[in-house]
């Protein structure tokens, strides 16, 4: 009989496969005494198992692929770094000759505290770090008990399986991935915990969130995962198994012929030019980029330069970093947003900047905490200017609220030209700046920022939480995300309308601008900018390509006034049906 089991779909995709079960017994933790004169034994242990874990992570870390996204290796890094924490090295080795205990039970102890401060955290997204301490806790654990690292390491026999986990750490994923796997589907896990980001970097479709899983599913059996919709298929009939068969090949078709589009403009049918742009991170992403054939970068997060420190980066660093991408991308324009920091990515850079509050997300974040921290944001800014000489670099300033954050921006910037002339230094006396529209007020004012700025740039993600007010990494309010509520439509509207009618572009930088779903509608609303993870380039170049604009169909707009979801999803498939 067949059984179908409902997750939530994190990453794209179907597979075929039989299951292995990773379900790592949880360490049976008991206390004993350790003699007198074994103390300094037992530590030794506990210090073992730590610098072995380290190792092993390290090696995972050195054999990472030079084409993997950049974010495999910083989740790694980020569990390196806590074994070198002294909450990890020190503590429990205190207890140990404190309390003259095991091990195991010393290192229990801390992870309790740990968890538990992790838990008392007004972020939500450092609430969600708590996982990384139980991944780091448990492989030391799993040493200790001489577990090594389980059977990821069975060389082979994963090949084409389908892991059914409780939870899987990111480093486990990506050795899970040189085996080869077909997919993962764990009992925990988030739309945006580290392991589900890295699936969907890596291209393994992936389903969490289903509980009991190990309850209904037997090891070596049978199953097939929908990534997409987040269905698990066990004991599957024959004839299921054939029509996934054939959307399987179907997926690996269409994923295969999308690198014709990699050197063909991007232009609808009826010869409307549109502009594909990447986002990226790090000048790691340069690889990725090219192969997506972006015309340049539209979004380069900063932030990542400020994290896993203990201080911000330093003028030269920066301008080292900023003139690396702008080189990379070979006169194509890299659109440079200024530190996007606080909120969901807090850092040991921005330490103290932004403690205890109780909604970060409309707290001292992005261009706010900018301009509060004068010194810090100067360096960013004249390390851009530097880099501009370079190459081709516009300045964008996020979550812009009204037009005095703007001025006061634009004067610093202004400023900063001035030094750098003093000083003899070069730059792009006419760099670009624009301003990214991520908040209602924003959008219903944007004509305000249009008549001072070069270009407007949609931040979806953070333009759907701050409308339906639901906390983009809160997994309770998830379901409430929707790209098709006539509210957030209406003010990308609002916006598109701003940038035309004082004839600058307006792009779009969100997840949105990369969901091939809303590509047509957001061609039928008038968008001719996107900026997008450069995996989702050429599927959306696809469409762009197929799209005969005149023929989109002549109420598609009225999608911005259907009160009913369902009425909505159904204009959306007639948008997107293969006619047009
Ligand atoms: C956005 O909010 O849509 C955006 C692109 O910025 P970030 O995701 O970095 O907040
Ligand atoms: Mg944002």
């Amino acid at each position: 009989m067949s059984l179908e089991l409902q997750g939530l779909g994190v990453s794209r995709g179907i597979a075929i496969g039989k299951a292995h079960i990773l379900f790592h017994n949880q360490p049976d933790v008991r206390e004993y005494l350790v003699a007198n004169n074994e103390v300094e034994q037992e530590v030794s242990r506990l210090q073992l198992a730590t610098e072995q874990a380290k190792a092993q992570l390290k090696s995972i870390r050195d054999n990472i692929p030079a084409n993997a996204p950049a974010d495999v290796s910083s989740f790694i890094d980020t569990h390196i770094l806590m074994l070198q924490d002294s909450s990890l090295t020190k503590i429990p080795v205190e207890m140990i000759r404190n309390r003259r205990c095991n091990a195991e039970w010393a290192l229990q102890l801390q992870r309790d505290a740990l968890i538990n401060v992790f838990d008392e955290m007004d972020d939500p997204y450092l609430r969600t770090r708590r996982n990384d301490v139980d991944h780091v806790v448990n492989r030391i654990h799993r040493l200790l008990a001489d577990e090594g690292v389980s059977d990821i390491d069975m060389d082979g026999r994963l090949q084409g399986a389908i892991i059914i986990a409780e939870d899987l750490t990111p480093a486990d994923t990506m050795l899970m991935q040189h085996q080869g796997i077909a997919a993962f589907v764990t009992e925990h896990g988030g739309a945006t915990s580290h392991t589900t980001i890295l699936a969907r970097s890596l291209g393994i479709p992936a389903i969490v969130g289903i509980g009991s899983l190990r309850r209904y599913i037997q090891d070596n059996e049978a199953l097939i995962v929908d990534g997409e919709t987040g269905t698990l298929i066990a004991g599957a009939d024959a004839r299921t198994f054939e029509e996934y068969q054939q959307r399987l090949n179907s997926f690996k078709q269409h994923i295969a012929s999308l690198s014709r589009y990699k050197s063909q403009p991007s232009q609808t049918l009826d010869g409307k030019e549109i502009f594909l742009h990447a986002n990226a991170d790090s000048p790691e992403d340069l690889t990725t980029i090219s192969n997506s054939g972006a015309q340049g970068i539209g979004l380069y997060r900063t932030e990542f330069l400020y994290m896993n420190r203990s201080s911000p980066p330093e003028e030269e660093e920066q301008l080292a970093a900023y003139r690396k991408v702008v080189e990379g991308m070979d006169g194509q324009s890299v659109t440079i947003r200024t530190f996007d920091l606080g909120a969901d990515k807090t850092v040991d850079g921005g330490r103290n900047l932004n403690q205890t509050v109780t909604n970060p997300a409309l707290g001292l974040r992005a261009i706010r905490l900018c301009l509060k921290q004068p010194n810090m944001f100067r360096t960013q800014l004249r390390a851009l200017l530097r880099a501009s000489a370079f190459g081709k670099i516009k300045i964008m300033f996020p979550m812009i609220s009204n037009t005095q954050e703007l001025l006061q921006a634009q004067h610093m910037l202004q400023q900063c030209k001035f030094e750098l002339e003093k000083e003899g230094l070069e730059y792009d006396y006419h760099i670009e700046t624009g301003a990214m529209i991520e908040i209602p007020a924003s959008a219903i004012c944007a004509e305000m920022f249009a008549r001072q700025v070069d270009f407007l740039s949609i931040g979806t993600n953070d333009l759907i939480q701050y409308t339906l007010a639901i906390d983009r990494i809160d997994d309770h309010v998830n379901y409430l995300y929707d790209p098709l509520h006539p509210a957030v439509l209406s003010l990308i509207q609002m916006t598109l309308a701003a940038g035309k009618k004082h004839n600058i572009p307006v792009s779009m930088c969100g997840e949105m601008a990369g969901d091939p779903r809303y590509t047509r509608l957001l061609l039928a609303m008038g968008l001719e900018n996107f900026s997008m993870h450069p995996n989702a380039l050429l599927e959306i170049k696809q469409i762009i390509n197929e799209t005969n604009l005149g023929q989109l169909p002549k109420n598609a707009l009225q999608i911005l006034n259907m009160s009913d979801p369902f009425d909505a999803e159904l204009l959306l498939e007639q948008i997107n049906s293969p006619v047009h």
